[in-house]
């Protein structure tokens, strides 16, 4: 067993709705290194909380969730990904929600993936300050500057982003010529992340993959990060995306905690949210 597991997922493996599991991977991180820290940080952050979430008025002791531990990395994301993408079919294909602590954004895709082919007609709705619209970046098509184009032209175009506010002149074209469905941080900003909700529900029907990149919080909540830009959506606008999709997502990640970077405050906020997600998805299958 890892040496230290995220708080109440005391279940085996086979009982499990809810896997967790780290990539500990930060190769290709373009600013700060350090996400491949942040899987243990969040397990140990996770302690700080009750059981109990009075959001959503559930009890995480009363959900089967599972640790797996942290998956086998090598030195390349291009070696990364095959061995990552042979957990995430597994896990999906026995059933289970994968829920995944990063390590850095590229390593959403084979997760993804394996939604997708489990899940006909997925949806990926992507919380981000950045595009990562690009094609390459640095020579390196796997980058976590490249996730969302990658996600978009492979799998599935049934994508929104919320929180963007920075990408290349490039990626702004590409997202205006091809109708992406993006609200940036502005629009969250003036017109309330309700509103932002709104305007997507009916598009994203059915199952749907949620990928929290966590710089699309404000680095004054999550200075913690391995590119931090200013202007950002808050913790609670995320919390209200995670409890509107819960009853929908089949597949989680949270992303790109350098955890270095504060005093530790930006894991606790990461821990928060996964405990989040699972206990208003836990209470949604309950009442289905
Ligand atoms: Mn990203
Ligand atoms: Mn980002």
């Amino acid at each position: 067993m890892h040496k230290i597991i995220f708080a109440d997922a005391n279940s085996d493996y086979e009982k499990a709705h809810y896997v967790i599991c780290g990539v500990p991977f930060d190769g290709t991180s373009s600013y700060r290194l350090g996400s491949r820290l942040a899987p243990d940080e969040m397990r140990a952050a996770s302690y700080n909380f009750e059981t109990y979430s009075s959001f959503f008025d559930y009890d995480l002791a009363d959900v089967d969730i599972h640790d797996a531990g942290n998956l086998e990395v090598a030195d390349t994301i291009d070696d990364t990904l095959p061995g990552i993408s042979k957990y995430a079919d597994k896990f999906v294909n026995d059933g289970k929600i994968p829920v995944i602590l990063g390590g850095e954004h590229s390593l959403s895709y084979p997760f993804v993936k394996a939604c997708l082919k489990k899940n006909p007609g997925l949806g990926f709705v992507v919380l981000d300050a950045h595009m990562d619209m690009r094609e390459e970046f640095r020579d390196e098509k796997n980058s976590h500057a490249c996730i969302s184009r990658h996600v978009i032209e492979d799998l599935t175009n049934k994508y929104v982003s919320i929180g963007i506010r920075s990408g290349t002149r490039e990626e702004y074209d590409y997202v205006r010529e091809n109708k992406v469905k993006m609200f940036t941080s502005e629009d969250v900003h003036s017109i309330g992340i309700e509103k932002v909700i709104s305007e997507f529900r009916d598009y994203i029907k059915g199952p749907v993959y949620l990928s929290i990149d966590m710089d699309a919080i404000d680095p004054a909540y999550a200075p913690a990060l391995g590119t931090p830009e200013p202007y950002g959506i808050t913790p609670r606008d995320v919390r209200a995306v995670i409890s509107c999709l819960a009853p929908q997502i089949v597949g989680f990640d949270l992303v790109e905690i350098a955890p270095a970077y504060d005093s530790g405050g930006t894991a606790v906020l990461g821990a928060k949210l996964v405990r989040d997600f699972i206990a208003g998805s836990a209470k949604a299958r309950q009442t289905l």
